[in-house]
């Protein structure tokens, strides 16, 4: 089914997480899942991912991502089930990395086992390869994943992935020691108010993700993820999630309030404005503008819109091969993916769907594609969103036209620079009158087909 068939349709074309292990090596004091986690661990059988590849293609399914654990561990395992998916017709394929490879840089780097891997990768239709990054400091990030020498490690393997055709996008889950210990660790007894506090908690993570992108650049990324955290607290427990995606975590490191999280998505948006003709960012910023809203407004649901997890996005869990709304909402077992009829599955009104985490693989795409959901289901309700959020508007406008400038983030296409000053030169002034080229992108977008351009925290 392409975009506008599905559009259509009131659905978004559909998208499946598949958790092929929750083995992993690293130490991701953020994670549930780091090797020092006691606790069972499952690696889904070869056979069983390939019949969930099936179903999931003769169901419409356009993305598949493989993700841990660490799917790097087995990967002549990783490359069957790559060219498996893309055998079967599923056109958006991604995985990634902690890295793990690419560490003790100074003694054991192997140039021809990085190689190896760039080749095998290569060979496949992988469409986007994630590595993961979580601080704009090295030693703080090496310590953090456990892999000293991780860094320059991955500094060395860019070149190598990039000569064979593959562009691995940076992946950074938010954390608060981003920009360095001090970035989210503050003291708050030691402001006078919670504005106070704020304003230098805003100032701080502005800074600290600046750096961070200016840090991916120069290790020779071209491509940039931002993770948003996956924090589950009791609150939230309260409200009925319960994480099956072990990567969510209650641990402080990134944990934070709504207030914290409104003031990180601005800083968030701030440092995305500034990088973005610098270094391709998948992250939406219509996105993290309707998150910076959510946080503002408890009640307000045009907010934001309703996330497709259970809709047209699932997530597949290691430990039982059964489908999930999503990696939060593991009490509801979907069952085996084969065995579902997803064009039967209606998605909620607006007002009632799940806005639960900001779990970004499936509240990006949402939140991307909704106005064209909204302009064929309640084209009166679109109007009256924009009318309430005026800004909206450009901003979302402003966001499509920057996918086209990225080539919809092909990770198998270098960085198309000519095509991102144009972008520069377009935003960098005042946007009054620009209405027109959003228009030219729309037509542009209808004989085209926007994939899910998201990829899992790691
Ligand atoms: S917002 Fe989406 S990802 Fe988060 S709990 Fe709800 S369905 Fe799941
Ligand atoms: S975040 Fe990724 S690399 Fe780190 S422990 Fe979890 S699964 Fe492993």
């Amino acid at each position: 089914m392409n975009i506008i068939n599905s559009i259509l349709s009131n659905r978004i074309p559909g998208q499946v997480v598949i958790q092929i292990t929750d083995r992993c090596n690293a130490r991701c004091p953020q994670c549930g899942m780091r090797v020092t986690e006691l606790f069972a661990r499952s690696t889904l059988d070869t056979d069983r991912i390939k019949r969930i590849i099936d179903a999931a293609a003769e169901k419409g399914v356009q993305a598949i991502s493989f993700t841990g654990g660490e799917p790097l561990l087995d990967i002549d395992r990783l490359v069957e089930l790559i060219n498996y998916a893309g055998s079967a017709g599923i056109p958006f394929i991604r995985t990634g990395t902690n890295g793990f490879v690419f560490a003790n840089a100074k003694k054991k780097w192997s140039e021809d086992r990085v190689k190896k891997i760039a080749e095998q990768l290569a060979g496949t239709p992988l469409r986007n390869f994630w590595i993961s990054l979580d601080s704009a400091v090295d030693g703080i990030h090496e310590t953090m994943r456990g892999f000293p020498g991780i860094v320059s490690g991955i500094e060395k393997a860019l070149p190598i992935f990039h000569d064979n055709g593959i562009f691995p996008a940076v992946n950074l889950g938010i954390n608060r020691n981003v920009g360095g210990v001090a970035t989210g660790n503050l003291a708050r007894a030691a402001f006078i108010s919670e504005n106070d506090y704020l304003e230098v908690f805003y100032e701080r993570f502005k800074n600290a993700l600046k750096r961070f992108y200016q840090r991916a650049i120069d290790l020779g990324f071209t491509m940039a993820n931002t993770c948003y955290p996956m924090s589950i607290d009791e609150q939230e427990m309260e409200k009925g999630l319960s994480a099956v995606y072990a990567a969510t975590t209650v641990e402080n490191i990134v944990r934070f309030t709504r207030a914290e999280k409104q003031m990180l998505f601005k800083a968030l948006i701030s440092a995305i404005k500034q990088f973005r003709s610098k270094i391709r960012i998948f992250s939406p910023v219509c996105s993290l503008a309707s998150l910076v809203r959510q946080y503002g407004t408890e009640h307000d649901k045009k907010a934001t819109y309703g996330c497709r997890g259970g809709v047209d996005f699932f997530f597949i869990n290691a430990a039982d091969g059964h489908t999930y709304p999503c990696g939060y909402r593991g009490i509801e077992d979907l069952g085996e993916l084969p065995e579902m009829n997803l064009s039967r599955i209606r998605p909620m009104p607006e007002d009632q769907a799940c806005r639960q985490c900001d779990w970004e693989c499936f509240r990006d795409p949402s939140e991307l594609l909704g106005p064209l959901l909204e302009m064929v289901a309640d084209p009166l309700g679109l109007v009256r969103r924009f009318a309430m959020h005026p800004e909206a508007l450009r901003v979302w406008g402003t966001d499509l036209i920057y996918y086209h400038a990225c080539d919809f983030f092909d990770g198998r296409l270098p960085p198309n620079n000519e095509k991102l000053k144009r972008f520069s030169r377009l935003f960098s002034k005042k946007q009054s009158g620009k209405t027109h080229h959003f228009l030219k992108f729309s037509q542009a977008l209808i004989s085209t087909k926007i994939p899910h351009l998201r990829i899992d925290t790691q």
